[in-house]
């Protein structure tokens, strides 16, 4: 693994791999199929691009978004990789710079948007592709939330390549970890049983807290107060409750602005770079926010209603404290807010097999806010991490629920 560290240090000028990472590029390396489920900027992208540049042949990387894959191969190009991407958007001159590169055998990386594949097999047979990366995996999933039919025609272009005696390698990448779309993403994208890693869930710095939901406006505003002059989010389950709580704050002298996808687009963004510019702004926003948002020292994220699964949940509190400094976090929740979620999944039109699988999530999210100890072993055993101890650092750590203990008081009344 030292052309790894070589390559990690000269392409992308890291000096180290972040945890998890390094485990992966050696399995891929070695040769083998691998799922990988981390989280959200964990660094996904780099386990299969630095394994792209240490083997011979070309990588095929599958990735749902076109604004995605420019970003990646603009990236890839500035550190001198040979990289490109063919999507609806690509222009002729692009794919012709690309088609040039594939037949002198110098293209290690194309990114390649899951309904242009069926068309591509004559492509990649002549690109001596080796590697497939299929990345945001879950797509594959009908139960998920992200479904895109266009990724199920991944097996049949990789039974095809093989059945010509390619020698594809298949190595997918999720941040979804529920084991009912992991089950779904190794049977549809891979022919045998990848080798998976799981890990990197755990985020030590995020205090992690829920509340009943009693008086919403004053617990929301007397934890915005708390965190005075901090940047934070205020997630809200409707766009009339961002502008009402955001109104509330204003009155309470903290700088807050509603955010949701009835406003105009000017209007969205001018909010949003405040909020990334600015200190001390507070976000008062349907889950319209946060996408694509990078803003390392948010302090705090509040849920003023309960969010619609363990997934949402995660992902947004997780937009705090990217920085690693100490973040907090508070869920309300309350009976109004679980049968808000359940009817919005009973009225869905989502087949049933989804609808299923959503109040699956739902009631995962319950058994958290319910939780009876540490809150971040109940989290992190849901995304298939089991082995943590009590993290110190959530409400039922820090003051453990009363359970009764009889046993005092019945031995006062015997020795009486
Ligand atoms: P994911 O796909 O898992 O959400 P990305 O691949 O987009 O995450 O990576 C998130 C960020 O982490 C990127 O800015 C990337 O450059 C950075 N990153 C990845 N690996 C490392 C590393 N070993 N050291 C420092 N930064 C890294
Ligand atoms: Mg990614």
């Amino acid at each position: 693994m030292d052309d790894a560290h070589t390559l990690l240090k000269q392409v992308w000028g890291f000096d180290r791999f972040r945890p998890g990472q390094e485990e992966i590029v050696a399995a891929i390396v070695e040769g083998r199929d691998v799922l990988a489920i981390m989280p959200t900027g964990a660094g996904k992208s780099l386990c299969y691009q630095l394994p792209a540049l240490m083997r011979p042949g070309l990588t095929v990387v599958v990735s749902p978004l076109i604004a995605l894959m420019r970003d990646q191969v603009a990236a890839l190009q500035a550190n001198g990789v040979a990289a490109g991407a063919l999507t609806s958007n690509t222009d002729p001159h692009e794919a012709e710079a690309i088609y040039q590169m594939i037949d002198a055998g110098t293209l290690k990386l194309l990114f390649m948007a899951p309904e242009r594949l069926s068309v591509a097999g004559g492509l990649l047979r002549r690109a001596g592709i080796s590697m497939l990366a299929i990345d945001e995996a879950h797509c594959v999933s009908q139960w998920g939330h992200d479904f895109r039919p266009d990724y199920l025609r991944i097996g049949e272009l990789r039974d095809a390549l093989r059945a010509e005696g390619a020698e594809v390698q298949i190595t997918a990448f999720t941040a979804t970890a529920d084991e009912e779309t992991r089950g779904e993403i190794a049977s549809k994208l891979f022919s045998d049983a990848p080798q998976v890693f799981l890990g990197g869930f755990d985020r030590p710095n995020l205090f992690l807290a829920f509340e009943p939901k009693a008086q919403a406006k004053t617990q929301v505003t007397d934890f915005v107060l708390r965190h005075e002059g901090e940047a934070g989010i205020v997630y809200c389950s409707s766009r009339a409750k961002t502008e009402q709580f955001a109104e509330h704050l204003q009155k309470k002298g903290i700088e807050a602005l509603a955010y949701h996808a009835g406003l105009d687009a000017e209007t969205r963004q001018v909010r949003q770079d405040r909020f990334t510019r600015e200190d001390g702004i507070v976000i008062c926003a349907t889950v319209a926010f946060g996408m694509g948002i990078d803003k390392p020292d948010v302090r705090f994220v509040v849920h003023a209603d309960l969010p619609k699964s363990m997934e949402a949940y995660y992902q947004e509190v997780g937009r705090a404290g990217r920085d690693g400094l100490p973040a907090d976090t508070l869920t309300l929740y309350g009976v109004d807010d679980i049968k808000l979620r359940r009817l919005q999944i009973d009225d869905s039109d989502a087949p049933d097999a989804r609808r299923r699988a959503d109040h699956q999530r739902l009631n995962a999210l319950l058994s958290l806010a319910e939780a009876p100890r540490c809150r971040r072993q109940v989290l992190l055993a849901f995304f298939g991490e089991r082995e943590h101890e009590p993290c110190g650092n959530c409400d039922l750590c820090k003051s453990p629920v009363e359970t009764f203990d009889g046993t005092e008081d019945a031995q006062k009344a015997l020795s009486a």
